[in-house]
């Protein structure tokens, strides 16, 4: 266990802006105790406050003006998220309230306390390790259910139990390898090379090749895939960015298109976020119909992780469509036949095999009919329709767990030739005390500074 180094006060509102009208202040450091007995009155006097135990009172200013009725809590170190003193005020003010109560424990000595920087604290202090420590933003960011699990599987260190296991695996190989290198003048031959690269398959590479699957599919659930509905003007994308969205209106939210050539929405899918944009948009509903020329669509395309190409079935693939359609391809997308309702029997058939061995969803935007269908062909094609993906993804790396499970991996790859053309010991450990090095990255032993820096950054002030 890492000695914590003295520190300063921190202190910050821990709960976001706007919320109801309650908000919590938080204090951590060897100031948090001092701060509570000069500006907390218990409704009933007492000098000493019991750790982790919930206390009414008043809360005041440095001058002992009242400024709210409160609720606090002082624990006491270690037993806290930062192992320093920590102390809570629940106030039940309004956030004009709560600024001048972080005024007060401001004026007593604490200081603002930098985004991320509880939880930093936490981690410096061997409470937490890096893998948890970004689940906390990543439970903070999170726009779904599922990438709310995902952030509390991994807060409950299940990534950190599995890359520790592959760790493991190669402390293993190390220390045969390092027998080796004690011991060059035995005559029997020390390193068993099938069996250590039998070893090195089953317990680091295999482990390692599945996190980094799985990454893939987590940073869908976590981030969410941009979907671009694609479609001369007319065809109806309009209707089914609108039926889509009527689908799921409680996780609608609105986001501003990044130019005004489009519209931008996200719906979840089953959990996913889907940033939907309709690629024509804003103008051509100004009435002033002026449709995205090719080249801007097609910048629209490359951002896209799947396109819903939309054809008026009425009407078939007139030349129009037909550029559209050689412009998109090569990308990930789903034919989206729209109007049935009004498609002749033989427009029908002529698309069905105008499009043979794509995927294909006959659909009546207007009609709502066929919705159902693309939302799942949709989550298939972004998950690989696993049903048993939730699992799966309980510890789903992030990005930069993934680039370093990459690193690893190579380092694995040239220890794996090293061992074939049967290296000298001495350079096969070194290749071994590299994959290691780079998997202390992840759960944080030797994650360099600045990168902690990069890290705690995007949390939150409070957290
Ligand atoms: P966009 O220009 O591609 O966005 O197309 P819109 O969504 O604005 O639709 C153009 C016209 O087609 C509107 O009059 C819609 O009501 C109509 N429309 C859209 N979807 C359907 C459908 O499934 N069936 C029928 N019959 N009309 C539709
Ligand atoms: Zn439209």
């Amino acid at each position: 266990m890492a000695v914590l180094p003295v520190s300063d006060t921190i202190a910050a509102i821990a709960t976001p802006p706007g919320t109801g009208g309650i908000g919590i202040i938080r204090i951590s450091g060897p100031l948090a105790p001092a701060i509570m007995q000069k500006l907390f009155r218990p409704a009933r006097p007492r000098s000493t406050f019991e750790s982790h135990k919930l206390y009414y009172g008043t809360i005041t200013d440095p001058d002992g003006r009242v400024l709210d009725e409160i609720l606090a809590v002082h624990m006491r170190a270690p037993h806290t998220y930062t192992r320093e003193d920590v102390v809570e005020l629940h106030s039940h003010g309004s956030y004009l309230v709560l600024q001048s109560v972080l005024a007060a424990v401001l004026a007593c000595g604490a200081r603002p306390a930098e985004p991320g920087e509880f939880t930093k604290r936490a981690f410096l202090a061997g409470r937490i390790d890096l893998t948890r420590a970004e689940a906390v933003i990543d439970l903070l960011k999170a726009r779904t259910s599922d990438g709310i699990q995902l952030a509390v599987h991994q807060l409950q260190g299940e990534l950190y139990a599995r890359v520790e296991r592959i760790r493991q695996g190669l402390v293993a190989i190390l220390a045969v390898i390092e027998v080796a290198i004690d011991f060059p003048d035995e005559d029997v031959e020390i390193l068993d090379i099938p069996q250590l690269r039998e070893q090195l398959h089953q317990e680091v590479e295999e482990p390692l090749a599945r996190l980094l699957a799985e990454a893939d599919r987590g940073r869908i659930l976590r981030e969410g895939v941009k979907v671009v509905i694609a479609g001369r003007p007319n065809v109806g994308k309009s209707s089914l960015l609108n039926a889509l969205l009527r689908e799921d209106r409680a996780l609608v939210t609105a986001v501003p298109g990044t130019t005004r050539d489009t519209i931008e929405e996200v719906v979840s899918i089953h959990g996913v976020p889907v940033f939907l944009v309709d690629t024509a948009g804003i103008r051509e509903h100004a009435d002033q119909v002026e449709e995205l020329g090719i080249e801007r669509a097609r910048s629209k395309f490359k951002e896209a992780d799947l396109i819903l190409f939309m054809v008026d079935a009425s009407r078939g693939m007139e030349a129009e469509d037909q550029a559209l359609y050689e412009s998109i391809a090569g990308k990930e997308r789903i034919i989206v036949l729209n109007k049935i309702d009004v498609a002749a029997r033989k427009d029908v058939e002529l698309l069905e095999e105008r499009f043979a061995g794509e995927e294909i969803v006959w659909m009546s935007a207007r009609e709502g009919r066929g919705l159902d269908i693309l939302e799942e062909r949709m989550y298939r094609r972004f998950l690989g329709g696993d049903d048993r993906l939730q699992e799966q993804l309980a510890c789903a790396p992030n990005l930069r767990h993934r680039l370093i499970l990459e690193q690893t991996a190579r380092a694995c790859t040239r220890l794996r030739q090293a061992l074939e053309l049967a290296a000298p010991p001495d350079l096969l450990a070194v290749e071994v005390q590299a994959a290691l090095d780079y998997l202390g990255d992840i759960v944080g032993i030797t994650t360099p500074d600045d990168v902690l820096d990069t890290i705690f950054s995007s949390f939150c002030i409070g957290k």
